[in-house]
């Protein structure tokens, strides 16, 4: 151990100011979720939480998979970003019908932001909702959504660490992604390593290796979600 490197400074439980750690409103949350879940089960439609940085190609495995199953369900999105809507206007040329939601300032959707979203759109015509989340890796994992799968992609360019970075979202996933392998080798990042860690932390996770800008892989994620 080097001697310049000091101890860790370890927050103690509840020792960071967070109001989105309180007990009480994670647990108003889950109650809302499965409000949500009980809602989309009683129309019968799946939704679908895909989670992960801003930038690791998210918009675009949504729209791919779109691409791929518009023939067989009826779909739509919700597109959560603190601020803009451009994510959801780029989807919305794919002829589904969207629903942005702009957090503000906070950092990831919460169930009762579902729930208000969930009310403008016509569950009856629905089979397939696809939640496109805050880019953000942490807190999402501790807000459910009442998604019945959640995935969550990471991508090369983020460098090789972000999975044991992140432990949590990824323990969460249904699905990981791993996505951009075509700039593996110029980001010196190896997709092997990267697998190998999702398996590790997860081994419940089904892990894909895509290309979503050229629509490789994104066939295996959507069977990895039982989808087709
Ligand atoms: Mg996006
Ligand atoms: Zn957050």
């Amino acid at each position: 151990m080097n001697p310049r490197m000091k101890r860790v400074v370890k927050a103690e439980e509840g020792e960071v100011y967070d109001i989105e750690l309180d007990a009480e409103i994670l647990e108003a949350n889950r109650r809302i979720a499965e409000e949500n879940r009980s809602l989309l089960r009683r129309y019968n439609v799946t939704a679908i939480d895909v989670m992960g940085s801003t930038g690791t190609g998210k918009t675009t495995l949504i729209a791919g998979m779109i691409r791929l199953l518009k023939g067989r369900y009826r779909i739509a999105v919700m597109k959560g970003d603190l601020t803009t809507t451009i994510d959801a206007e780029a989807i919305s040329r794919y002829d589904v019908d969207v629903v942005p939601i702009n957090t503000g300032k906070e950092c990831h959707l919460d169930a009762n932001l579902v729930r208000k979203a969930l009310r403008t759109l016509k569950l009856e015509d629905l089979d397939l909702i696809f939640i496109e989340n805050v880019g953000n890796l942490i807190c999402p994992a501790e807000f459910p959504l009442g998604s019945e799968k959640r995935v969550v992609v990471v991508s090369v360019t983020e460098g090789p660490y972000m999975i044991v970075k992140h432990p949590f979202i990824f323990m969460d996933a249904d699905v990981i992604v791993i996505n951009k392998i075509d700039l593996a080798e110029a980001m010196g990042v190896e997709v092997d390593k990267l697998r190998m860690d999702a398996e590790t932390i997860n081994p419940r996770a089904k892990v894909v290796q895509t290309n979503c800008r050229s629509g490789e892989g994104v066939g295996e994620v959507v069977k990895a979600l039982g989808l087709m």
